[in-house]
């Protein structure tokens, strides 16, 4: 089969690789729709390190194609998605609630892409398939749920984690795909005023289709002066940060009340440093907290549900297709954020 293989920092290649032997816990997906996330990003540039010769990836879309002989409950041939996050769902950790953390470990749920190979090829093995195939509605289309693995699942639980309450007022930080879906989620966990600030005209657009009310570029006005002048200086109930860096956090900070919530999602480097007068030098009764993706079957059906319900619709996230064939080509388009991309998809 044909994967994309982390060769060396700056090289992910499509190669050839065998396919994988199913064991008993095991289900082989056969990969109809894919894409590629920020974190394969880093992955590809050298900034997270895995295994060389792994396949990236860890959003697929697919077919059963092999159950291995301990799984009951799913036939060959079902259309299923799994989480980016592949839970065991039997360890302390899953079972206190913290399958992302699967094993006790930081990130242990993180499997495909990471420390198995990932779905970014023409077969993918998922493990522990019972705890992790998630049945595809047949009314939703492949690219309608090509969100759930990932994107979706983390910027929803960045609304979640920072228990938004009917009436809040939200700031997101940051309208990337996660940020928009963050931004989704706060508007369907019942805020009712939320400024998304970002740099790019074309992320504000869609962020104002998918639920802001007010769209901040950071580019012509100062997001943190805008938020407290309309909010009266009483800032906002959750700030949600989406991209990993100083700035964003620093600004989550500046905008949120004391007794406010930052829901941090962004994947940091080097060191963040807390700036003490927005942090009311630790006395300003803050919290900040942080997810990983969540996922397991459960958590994909709940997002399926979303989707089929209509009350959400991701489907503007994707704004380019490739085939597998051309996936190096849409390394170097996702990856350099040319022609306004948001998400890619990619089909073997
Ligand atoms: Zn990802
Ligand atoms: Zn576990």
């Amino acid at each position: 089969m044909k994967a994309a293989v982390f060769v060396e920092p700056g090289r992910i290649v499509l190669q050839e690789k065998p396919i994988p032997k199913v064991g008993p816990r095991d289900a082989l997906v056969r990969i109809t729709l894919t894409t590629i996330c920020g974190t394969d990003v880093h992955i590809l540039k050298g900034e997270y390190p895995v295994a060389r010769g792994l396949t990236v990836g860890h959003e697929p879309v697919g077919v059963i194609e092999k159950l291995g002989s301990a799984v009951s409950g799913y036939r060959v041939g079902q259309r299923v998605i799994a989480g980016a996050i592949t839970p065991c769902g039997q360890c302390h950790s899953c079972l206190d609630g913290h399958q992302a953390q699967c094993g006790g470990k930081p990130m242990g749920g993180w499997r495909l892409g990471n420390t198995i190979d990932g779905c970014q090829a023409e077969y993918v093995l998922i493990p522990d398939a019972m705890a992790n195939l998630a049945p595809i509605p047949d009314g939703l289309m492949d690219e309608q749920v090509l969100m759930c693995p990932d994107i979706m699942s983390t910027g929803f639980g960045g609304a979640e984690s920072g228990g938004i309450r009917i009436g809040d007022t939200v700031a997101v930080f940051a309208q990337g795909p996660i940020g928009l879906c963050a931004t989704v989620g706060a508007r369907l966990s019942g805020a009712t005023r939320i400024f998304t600030v970002d740099g790019l005209a074309e992320r504000l657009t869609i962020s104002s289709t998918l639920g802001s009310d007010r769209t901040i570029s950071f580019k012509k006005e100062d997001p943190a002066r805008v938020i407290l002048d309309a909010t009266h200086g009483r800032g906002v109930d959750v700030a949600i940060e989406a991209l990993g860096t100083q700035t964003t956090f620093e600004s989550c900070l500046r905008v949120l009340k004391p007794g406010g919530v930052l829901s941090s999602l962004g994947v940091y480097s080097g060191k963040l440093t807390m700036p003490l007068d927005a942090f009311a030098a630790g006395l300003g009764d803050h919290k900040i907290v942080t997810t990983l993706c969540p996922g397991g079957k459960e958590r994909m059906r709940r997002l399926m549900n979303v989707l089929e319900s209509g009350r959400a619709d991701l489907r503007s996230l994707v704004t380019h297709r490739f085939k597998l064939d051309q996936i190096e080509a849409a390394y170097d388009l996702f990856a350099n954020q040319r022609d306004g991309v948001l998400k890619v998809a990619i089909a073997p």
